[in-house]
Parts: C-alpha cells; sequence; structure tokens
C-alpha cells in the first residue's frame, strides 16, 4: 500500500535541493500541499518551481533563514494563510563542515547547532498552534549522531541534541495527538554532492560505503520515503522514534 498524503498540508524546511527536494517531490507526488522553504535563490529554486507546478496541490516555494527568527515567523504566517491548518512539518534544514576540533572557531560551532537545532526549536515553537490532532512532526538528524565522526562533533552534537529534542517533544505533545520522530540518514549522495565531489571526497564515499551492508550511498528518495510513511496515517503509533536509513551501518 502506497503512503497517501492527499489534502494534507506540509512545511518541509531547506526543500529545494539535496535530500529536502527529494522530500518535496515525494510528498506532492503522495498527494499532500507542500509549503518548502529555502535560503539561496537559483535556478534550482526556479526548476523546482516549475515541477511542482505540474504536480497537483497548492505548493509554495518560500525562501526563509530557518535560523532568522523573523524568517521563521514570517514563514509560518504565510503557511497560516495558504495552509490554516498543518498535517506535517519537516525540519530538513542542515549545514555541515568537517574541522578539526581544535580548530573548531564559536562561529562554525554556532553556524552548525542554530541551523540543524535550534532551526528545529523554531519553527516547531512557532508552527505549534497551526498543529491539529494528528499532526506528524519529522527531523532529519544523521546516522553519526550517535556514532560520532571525528573532525565532525559540532554537526553530531547538533543531530544528537535533536533527538534530545524531538523525543521530550514527542512525550509532551503526544497530549495533542502530535507524534514527532527523526528520520537519520546515512550516507546520501546527492546531486549537488556528486556533481562538487572532489578525488578527496570520492575515496571518503568508497571507504564508508564498504562499512555500509548494502555496499552503496543512499538516494535522496530512499530518504523521503521513510519521511513520507512517518507522516502518513500508516505510523500512527509511531512516536518518539528515530528510524536509521543508512543500509546497515
Ligand atoms: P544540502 O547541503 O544539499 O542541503 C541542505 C539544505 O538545507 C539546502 O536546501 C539549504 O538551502 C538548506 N539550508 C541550510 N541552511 C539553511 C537556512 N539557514 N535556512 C534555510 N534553509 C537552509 O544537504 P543534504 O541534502 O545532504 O542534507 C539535508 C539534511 O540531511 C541535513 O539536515 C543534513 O544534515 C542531513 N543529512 C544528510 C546526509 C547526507 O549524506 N547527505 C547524511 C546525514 C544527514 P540553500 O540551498 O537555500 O542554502
Amino acid at each position: 500500500m502506497d503512503c497517501q498524503l492527499v489534502g494534507k498540508n506540509v512545511i518541509v524546511t531547506g526543500g529545494a535541493r539535496g535530500i529536502g527536494r527529494g522530500i518535496t517531490l515525494a510528498l506532492a507526488a503522495a498527494g499532500a500541499n507542500v509549503i518548502a522553504c529555502y535560503r539561496t535563490e537559483g535556478e534550482h529554486v526556479e526548476a523546482l518551481a516549475q515541477q511542482l507546478k505540474e504536480t497537483p496541490g497548492t505548493h509554495r516555494l518560500i525562501r526563509a533563514d530557518v535560523t532568522d527568527v523573523a524568517d521563521v515567523e514570517r514563514l509560518v504566517d504565510e503557511a497560516r494563510s495558504i495552509q490554516g491548518t498543518l498535517h506535517g512539518l519537516v525540519h530538513n534544514a542542515g549545514v555541515t563542515s568537517q574541522v578539526p576540533f581544535g580548530e573548531l572557531t564559536p562561529q562554525e560551532w554556532y553556524r552548525v547547532l542554530d541551523t540543524s537545532l535550534t532551526a528545529a526549536y523554531l519553527i516547531v515553537n512557532k508552527a505549534l498552534p497551526m498543529m491539529t490532532a494528528g499532526t506528524s512532526v519529522v527531523a532529519i538528524g544523521s546516522r553519526v549522531a550517535t556514532i560520532g565522526m571525528p573532525q565532525g562533533a559540532h554537526c553530531t552534537a547538533a543531530k544528537a541534541g535533536l533527538v534530545g529534542l524531538m523525543r521530550s517533544l514527542a512525550k509532551e505533545l503526544s497530549s495533542q495527538g502530535i507524534r514527532v520522530n527523526v528520520v537519520a540518514p546515512g550516507m546520501i549522495e546527492t546531486e549537488e554532492a556528486a556533481r562538487a565531489a572532489s578525488e578527496g571526497r570520492r575515496e571518503f564515499v568508497e571507504r564508508y560505503t564498504k562499512r555500509v551492508a548494502l555496499g552503496r550511498s543512499g538516494r535522496p528518495e530512499e530518504v523521503a520515503y521513510s519521511v513520507a510513511f512517518l507522516l502518513s496515517d500508516q505510523s500512527s503509533y509511531i512516536t518518539g522514534e528515530t528510524l536509521h536509513v543508512d543500509g546497515g551501518v
């Protein structure tokens, strides 16, 4: 049975590129009305807007920096005026970098924490009045949050914090009928990452995939299908969970 999201109103942060674009397209294809926010203008935004125009439903792409309180408030205000009620919220926006811990600057620490973790607090906090019994919140975490990664302490700290935030919200918001889960991807090869890959990155991917049971990187749509499941009523008894989409690490 396919995941049905027909008529469900959903917000996706960072939904115009990479895994986020995969999520936006999969949810729209499953029948949801999708509002996706992005930060950087570009041809990729116009191309996605065109694709969404050809997909049934009411879809919008809205520029909003999720680390900026005023932008998040404006995003939610616009969503309220278009959608009224919110059935699904996906916090996908995230930034990453590899930095030896001794060289990690406060600026880089805050950039990563602000986008992955603080923005999750902001968007759920502001969108909460739009949620209703049956609303499902999904945050995109990361497999490395629980296994660690050299030169990635800031990224793993942010994503591990996200798991704690979402587990507590699952308990607190259950009284309102709201479910809250995390999807934690392993190595996912996005079009952008593949295009920009240096020789070093290609070697890293090759080494990493040797440790993956399925022997390959994942695809954005493989993350998106798990998100669609957790947003759908088919997952109505799942909350506070972290679903690893990592090919078996
Ligand atoms: P990309 O860098 O390709 O995309 C990140 C997205 O987040 C972009 O759409 C970007 O928008 C958006 N974004 C970043 N900062 C902001 C901001 N301040 N406000 C609004 N949007 C923002 O990353 P991926 O697609 O690879 O990753 C998506 C999520 O999956 C992230 O949370 C990442 O941590 C997680 N993840 C990815 C893995 C992978 O292997 N790819 C593995 C594990 C987790 P814009 O382009 O406009 O800046």
